[in-house]
């Protein structure tokens, strides 16, 4: 995906840590804490150019329809969202 080509869909996931960091949320400009509850959103699944985001902003945007996640935009395409893309962090640990 070429730079400044807006993505077709995002992926989403919680988020969530005890680093002492702050981020900016690329809804609204405000500031977010690493330790509070957000989501991380990375723009067609790519984790390098991923961002922290308020959860509130992030589903105000699903709402509206300006942020597809991988789902939403396979259903768009008339596809079953039952494939699932494997993101590295989707990896779970090996406990079963
Ligand atoms: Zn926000």
């Amino acid at each position: 995906m070429a730079v400044g080509e807006s993505p077709r869909w995002w992926a989403v996931r919680r988020a969530g840590s005890s680093k002492p960091a702050t981020y900016r949320c690329p809804f609204c400009g405000r500031l977010l804490h690493a330790m509070s509850e957000h989501v991380l959103i990375a723009p067609e699944g790519d984790s390098s150019r991923r961002r922290h985001a308020h959860a509130a902003c992030v589903a105000r945007a699903r709402a509206v329809g300006t942020l597809l996640t991988l789902d939403d935009w396979r259903a768009a395409q008339g596809l079953s969202p039952r494939r699932r893309l494997r993101l590295p962090w989707r990896r779970r640990p090996a406990t079963e």
